[in-house]
């Protein structure tokens, strides 16, 4: 969709760009083909996409779709009405994917009657974390994420521990995959440009993540919520809440971690032990 396209169909179909729901239209074919073929989405796979817009990628899924002649189950979530209803209006897209017209943030998991297998998003960014907080808990089976998001929210994705923008996000997309940016995509790419860089990254699925939940989410936003506090200070409101079958001190012991160690020093991996140690 080339940026030509995409400022006829919304002039055509008097669809002003929303700053509140971050509308930035991509509009550049080379940046649309890599973020599909990157994606892992193929024929008679399930794939989910968070605010399709008007269709950039949307569109692409259909046509490899059509043109395989294959069973591809297409889910597209939308905020804005009169996105939604235009997608829905357009035969092509229509007749290969199921526009659903929602605040992703809102929707019943249920809602999608089958196990999603790629999620594909260029995230709204004022809702960064929530979109991938929920996608990882409501889709664990899912094998690939492939988001674009702020250039500089990468940081945060991407942290390691004792760093400072390590913290329940990178503790949350680490332990749902690995974590790989691919490639950088300037303002320029997007009608209307956004004020910031953006780029594609994408989250490929590694262990088996049942053990994310909204429960083991919380767990770890506890554990964050005094950083410069120890990990036993941290959690000592949560352990009052939800009460461990065995003490912090043991398992931080089992797991040969100092007893006065803080988050941010407490990777992944461990997290994960000392959850399961604590409440399994
Ligand atoms: N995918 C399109 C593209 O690449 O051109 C549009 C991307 S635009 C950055 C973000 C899209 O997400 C917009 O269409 C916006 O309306 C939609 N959106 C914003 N918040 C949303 C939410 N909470 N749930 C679903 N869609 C949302």
């Amino acid at each position: 969709m080339s940026r030509e396209e995409v400022i006829s169909i919304i002039k055509s179909n008097s669809i002003l760009p929303d700053s509140k729901f971050g509308q930035n239209f991509l509009c550049d074919d080379s940046v649309i083909e890599d973020i599909i073929e990157i994606s892992g989405a193929c024929p008679n796979s399930n794939v989910l996409e968070i605010g399709p817009g008007i269709g950039a990628l949307t569109r692409q899924l259909c046509l490899m779709n059509k043109n395989n002649n294959s069973d591809m189950r297409i889910y597209s979530v939308e905020i804005d009405k009169r996105l939604a209803s235009f997608l829905q209006d357009d035969e092509e897209i229509s007749q290969y994917s199921k526009v659903i017209c929602s605040d992703f943030l809102k929707l019943p998991q249920d809602l999608i009657d089958c196990s999603i297998d790629y999620i594909l998003s260029n995230i709204p960014y004022y809702v960064m974390t929530s979109i991938i907080k929920k996608l990882i808990i409501d889709y664990p089976e899912s094998k690939q994420m492939t988001l674009m998001i702020e250039d500089d929210a990468f940081a945060r994705v991407d942290a390691k521990p004792s760093t400072k923008q390590y913290g329940p996000l990178s503790v949350f997309c680490s332990n749902y995959g690995i974590v790989r940016k691919e490639f950088v995509v300037d303002s320029s790419r997007f009608y209307p440009a956004p004020h910031t860089t953006s780029c594609v990254i994408t989250l490929k699925k590694r262990i088996d993540s049942r053990i994310i939940s909204p429960d083991y989410y919380d767990f770890v936003e506890a554990a964050f919520s005094k950083r410069r506090k120890t990990l036993q200070n941290s959690l000592n409101e949560y352990f009052a809440r939800k009460t461990p079958s065995v003490s912090l001190s043991d398992a931080l012991l089992a797991l040969e971690l100092d007893g006065r160690v803080r988050s941010e020093a407490v990777s992944p991996e461990q997290f994960v032990f000392l959850f399961c140690m604590l409440y399994q």
